[in-house]
């Protein structure tokens, strides 16, 4: 094939059958078209217009259930925190919370929705590298389980704010344990080269602190070495290793430890990726810190969340280049920025019965935007899409809806949740009006001409 027609890939994409055998809430029906749980996607798309998020409920529940069940058939004492930063509808955050979850979450604004979704505060840790003394004062305020500190002038902010409100801050201590995840450089964070987490070699030392000051009750240690893990173990064990080695020195010096946060990233397969099962996630944690029997967290976003969403949008016009066709999407990167942010791949699948039996040609697949990377594929092989015709983005509930913008004034989508044979919209679409609406133009720029 010529090469300005190719995929960039240097392996096949998988065709549409391979897309659907490896994602169960999603398949083909032969009147009914694309089809997630009971719900034709057709329908909401008629329905509630495109472009739209839509998230599987029950997708949700098994994933998470699939990472409970493989840490207590490692027969550890495990919670999961839902990393909110990767989906923080207020229907999502329910439902996972409903099943026992709690969350992690990075700001104020995260921390309150979580709340308002009926997370309980004793389930919720506050993560992130720069946290305000208001969302400090707002975590105590709530009964926080605990606070992730990343660094020796955030604990002293901490200590702070906790004298001021005459509260004890349960505070664990988030390592730099400076191994390569291996991942995209942009969502790598466990290098002593990034901004997160303490240097190994200081942390012994800030933990002591802590136990010195009168407002923080030390609570362990924390992890997280980045997001999209997919090289299998050896990072997540060459980390664990480094927290089980520090936790050990620690109590021998009589430090209080109660629990170990083991963090989130591990990968899913979008394109054809191997990723790391949830087994063996615990498997690695079970053989690094297992031995100190203490209870461990997981704070798992992309991996509860991606594959349960879908983006749904609608074709404006095909428009045929030289050598090229270019699909032109109501979609744009400001709803969906992975491909351009991390050249992410994402399956792209017709929601209409009879497109996913006709035949395929490549296609450059792009959004409106006016920005060359609003391209969300090179070379994919689609049926002919006519203007109308609607496609879905597949594995899109993570990093997906929480990473769009207006740019372009281009309202934010709407989003869905589909529940079995039931759906129903959870965000309606934002209003051009709603754009506009908290703008001041200043007296003084006098009238309009
Ligand atoms: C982003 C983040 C997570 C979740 O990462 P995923 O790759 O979505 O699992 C967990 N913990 C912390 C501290 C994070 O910043």
């Amino acid at each position: 094939m010529a090469s300005p027609l190719a995929s960039p890939h240097d392996t096949p994409d998988p065709d549409f059958a391979d897309l659907l055998a490896q994602r169960p809430h999603l398949r083909a029906h032969v009147l009914d078209g694309l089809v997630m749980d009971d719900v034709p996607l057709v329908n909401i798309a008629r329905e509630a217009g495109t472009p739209t998020w839509v998230y599987s409920a029950a997708t949700l529940r098994r994933r998470h259930a699939a990472l409970r069940d493989a840490l207590r058939e490692a027969g550890l004492a495990a919670s999961i925190h839902f990393a909110a930063k990767a989906n923080d509808s207020l229907a999502v955050l329910r439902v996972l919370g409903d099943e026992g979850a709690g969350a992690d979450v990075v700001s104020e604004g995260e921390l309150r929705a979580a709340r308002a979704a009926g997370i309980p505060a004793s389930r919720i840790v506050f993560s992130g590298v720069g946290k305000s003394a208001r969302e400090i004062a707002l975590a105590l305020e709530e009964g926080i389980l605990q606070i992730n500190a990343e660094s020796a002038e955030e604990v002293e902010r901490i200590a702070e704010v906790a004298a001021a409100t005459g509260r004890e801050a349960p505070v664990t201590l988030r390592i730099n344990p400076d191994v390569d995840a291996r991942t995209h450089a942009k969502i790598s964070t466990g290098l002593a080269e990034n901004k997160f987490g303490i240097a190994y070699g200081d942390a012994a030392a800030l933990y002591a602190r802590m136990a010195s000051l009168p407002g923080i009750r030390p609570t362990g240690l924390a992890v997280h070495i980045g997001s999209q893990i997919t090289e299998g173990m050896a990072a997540y064990r060459a980390a664990y290793a480094r927290v089980a080695d520090l936790a050990r020195a620690l109590l021998a010096r009589g430090l209080p430890i109660e629990r170990l946060d083991c963090g989130g990233g591990l990968g899913i397969p979008y394109r054809d990726e191997i990723a790391p099962t949830p087994a063996a996630l615990a498997g690695a944690i079970r053989a690094t810190l297992g031995p100190l029997g203490l209870p461990v967290m997981l704070e798992p976003g992309r991996w509860i969340a991606g594959p349960a969403g879908v983006l749904l949008a609608s074709v404006v016009l095909q428009k045929r280049g030289q050598n090229r066709r270019f699909v032109v999407l109501d979609a744009a990167m400001n709803d969906l920025v992975r491909p351009a942010m991390y050249e992410a791949w994402h399956g792209i699948l017709p929601l209409a019965p009879d497109a996913l039996h006709a035949p395929l040609a490549p296609a450059d697949v792009v959004g409106p935007v006016c920005e060359t990377g609003d391209t969300f594929a090179r070379g994919r092989a689609l049926p002919d899409l006519p203007p109308g015709a609607l496609v879905a983005f597949l594995d899109a509930g993570a990093y997906g809806a929480t990473m769009s913008s207006t740019y372009n004034a281009r309202p934010l989508a709407a989003e869905v949740l589909v529940d079995g044979h039931r759906w129903a919209v959870t965000r309606p679409r934002q209003s051009h009006e709603a754009l506009l609406a908290n703008q001041v133009v200043p007296d003084w720029l006098g009238a309009a001409a």
